[in-house]
């Protein structure tokens, strides 16, 4: 059996970054994230384990507390909120994440902003927030007319595109060949902002899935960037498993001379990747 592990398999920087200065931070009590920490339930558990809590809302935490802003970003109402409360913020936004904030504040002022990403994920949320009125979020073809009969509203005629930065970058590309069009007489300025360990990540699964006869693609499944990686194997690998964890492959048969490619998304630790590695060499974990 011949196993390849992607190199870019496991935590981003951005996620790695939150999580430690999360752990750093959870037992000392009066500690509340806002959302999961990430999509990983074994991260959010061993958070947990050492005092921080998880919330859905503001409301449900005392006031004066901590609050951890996770490293989605949070919309501009969730500061103030948090600062009416009298909480302390502790902002764990991705480095990359806060550059799209500022770009888009920046544009606002004079552009009609369209933000490529998936509607109700957390990161798109927050910069919708600070993106402010006149702006629209694409998911699919289908939202662009209605972006258009929002922006023929205002008395703008530049257009700022921005994406989540975890978006499919192949997507991205034919949903802005689209905007173009349909946006022909407005200035557009595409800026793709997709960041760089998820292109990587889906370059290399791509190439990965191309060469391998199983795919094992770790992640969380609410992970959105794991599903995206289970998408593009699925195109160019005719066997592809979604798992969380070693225990989910352990009813499968693999053919000892499968080649086997081991993917992991941003928000799954590296020793979860090395479980599954190992269980495939030793049949242990
Ligand atoms: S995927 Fe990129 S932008 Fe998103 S958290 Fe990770 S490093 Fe930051």
């Amino acid at each position: 059996m011949e196993i390849m592990v992607g190199k870019n398999a496991g935590f981003c920087a951005g996620v790695e970054l939150a999580v430690n200065k999360a752990k750093e931070i959870s037992s000392q009590g009066n500690i509340f994230c806002l959302g999961e920490m990430v999509h990983n339930s074994q991260v959010v558990q061993d958070l947990e384990k050492n005092g921080m809590k998880t919330v859905k809302q503001l409301e449900e935490i005392p006031d004066g507390s901590t609050v951890i802003l996770r490293a989605h970003g949070e919309p501009v109402i969730t500061y103030q909120k948090a600062e009416e409360k009298g909480l302390k913020i502790v902002d764990l936004t991705c480095p990359n994440v806060k550059v799209i904030h500022h770009k888009v504040e920046k544009a606002k002022k004079d552009c009609f902003i369209l933000i490529i990403g998936i509607k109700n994920h957390a990161e798109i949320i927050g910069t919708s927030g600070f993106a402010g009125e006149n702006s629209y979020i694409i998911e699919t073809e289908d939202d662009i007319l209605d972006a258009y009969k929002k922006f023929e509203k205002t008395n703008l005629d530049k257009i700022f595109v921005v994406s989540q930065t975890t978006f499919s970058s192949q997507k991205f590309d034919d949903l802005a060949d689209e905007i173009q069009t349909n946006f022909c007489e407005a200035e557009v300025i595409i800026d793709k902002t997709i960041c760089n360990s998820t292109e990587n990540r889906q370059l290399e699964v791509t190439k990965m899935a191309k060469e391998a006869d199983v795919m094992l693609i770790i992640g969380g499944k609410n992970s959105s960037n794991t599903k995206k990686l289970f998408d593009i194997s699925s195109k160019n690998c005719q066997k592809v498993y979604a798992i969380e964890t070693v225990e989910d492959i352990m009813n499968i048969t693999f053919d000892p001379n499968d080649k086997i490619g081991i993917m992991a998304g941003a928000s799954t630790p590296k020793y979860v990747v090395e479980e599954v590695k190992s269980y495939l060499e030793k049949g242990k974990p």
